[in-house]
């Protein structure tokens, strides 16, 4: 068996959370790739190294004297480096650094740096070979990540290493240049070095024992994920619901490698299985509940609209002409509504409006802001009658008013939009209606 284990920031903070990487890692024999993070934050009120060399960077940049808070971010280093006992010096590492910083080499070099040092740690820790990325995660001159070539390369690079320490979040471009993934993106890297070692299992370890069934900050205690499947996470994670990076899951899921979220800190809890398909029966008829707010919803009446062919591309077009996606398209007869991310669409509000009216020629425009969507997501909602039925009595019992429904026509998830002074409140009604009261 081959794994690949991917560690976050708070599982790689300091010396202690090192130590307990390194147990786990020891601990299983098929542990064989490890992907680190950055070191992240150690309470509450602390930086995570990333932000500190974004920070300094940027000060660097501006002309600063950027000595004193690089040497902070050393520190940071140095007392994992002194807390695992480990006799190995970043001084030239820091050097190239504080070069690089006078060049002005770019952001994105400065932000891996955090990786690319806790790789190099990892690596001496574990004995193990570092590779650097920058060899082997390649992006064009764009800045567009290059799959095929990657795995080409990168698998070849593997092909006869035992062991190994790959960093996350970044790789190069062709000139050489570093480029990150987005925030977030080690898990992308995990995921792309589990497909070019042809893994069992990609295993992404962070602070949490998997995913829960609702968002902790809204719903007390809420139950855990055992299994979900691809499609039902991307679909929660669109909506808000964050355990891993949107786009970590596109590598392995053509793979076909589960994923196995884990938490560092509880290594025994069994964690959630992210998986291609499941013949088992999630535990409730959903398997979460995942929102967002700031939403608009630009409402659009016409007489005989219905007739009338092309009346919703003309609309589509005037989002389009704009660079404005739209979120859902609910409409009747004479009438279609098109939901927006406020934010987006405000800057723009009026040039949309003006363009529909040209372009389409309806009756009347009307919109509604500080809608929230909520999404409610099951595999298991298919096999069950009724699951709409008990989501809109959950709400009518606590009043809320339903602005939209949308069910995709796999059935895989139902989108409700409501008044965002509802939002909470729906998902805890919600929530309860399928897990409290099964
Ligand atoms: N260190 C990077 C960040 O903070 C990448 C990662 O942790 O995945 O976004």
């Amino acid at each position: 068996m081959k794994k690949v284990v991917k560690f976050g920031g708070s599982s790689l903070a300091d010396a202690r959370q090192f130590q307990k990487v390194g147990e786990i890692i020891r601990s299983d024999e098929d542990r064989k790739y490890v992907v680190p993070s950055a070191p992240g934050k150690r309470t509450s009120g602390d930086t995570k190294v990333t932000d500190m060399l974004y920070a300094t960077y940027a000060y660097a940049e501006a002309g600063n004297d950027f000595t004193k808070a690089l040497a902070q971010i050393k520190l940071r280093y140095q007392e994992i480096i002194d807390g695992l006992g480990l006799s190995l010096s970043l001084d030239k590492e820091f050097e190239a650094i504080t070069e690089n910083f006078k060049k002005k080499i770019g952001s994105d070099y400065a932000a891996s740096r955090g990786e690319y040092l806790n790789g190099i740690i990892m690596a001496n820790y574990l004995g193990y070979e570092f590779i650097d990325p920058a060899e082997v995660i390649l992006f064009d001159e764009k800045g567009e990540f290059m799959a095929k070539k990657t795995d080409e390369i990168l698998s070849k690079r593997l092909e006869n290493v035992e062991r190994a320490v790959i960093p996350g979040f970044f790789g190069a471009k062709e000139d050489g240049s570093i480029k990150t993934f987005s925030r977030g993106g080690s898990d992308i890297t995990g995921s792309i070095v589990a497909r070019a070692v042809k893994a069992d299992i990609y295993e992404n370890w962070t602070d949490v024992s998997g995913c829960l069934i609702a968002d902790p900050r809204i719903v007390k205690n809420p139950k855990p994920i055992s299994t979900v499947t691809y499609r039902e996470l991307r679909e929660l994670s669109y909506m808000g619901a964050s355990v891993l990076h949107e786009d970590a899951i596109f590598p392995v899921r053509k793979a076909g490698i589960p994923i196995n979220i884990k938490n560092t800190n509880a290594p025994k809890d069994p964690g959630t299985w992210i998986v291609e398909s499941t013949a088992r029966k999630p535990a409730y008829t959903i398997t979460g509940i995942a929102g967002k707010k700031n939403f608009c919803a630009i409402n659009i009446e016409k007489d005989m609209m219905n007739a009338e062919i092309g009346f919703g591309r003309k609309v589509l077009q005037v989002f389009e002409e704009n660079g404005i996606s739209f979120e859902h398209m609910p409409s009747g007869i004479d009438t279609m509504t098109v939901l927006v991310h406020q934010p987006e669409f405000e800057k723009k509000e009026q040039r949309v409006l003006a363009g529909i009216h040209k372009l389409a020629e309806p009756d009347s425009i009307e919109l509604e802001s500080d809608l929230a969507l909520i999404a409610v997501v099951g595999r298991g909602m298919k096999a069950v009658k009724g699951t709409a039925c008990r989501i809109f009595a959950a709400l009518a019992h606590s009043g809320i008013n339903i602005k939209m429904i949308d069910q995709g026509s796999s059935e895989l998830n139902i989108i409700i939009g409501v008044k965002e002074a509802d939002f909470e409140t729906a998902i805890r009604q919600i929530y309860s209606i399928f897990v409290d009261t099964v």
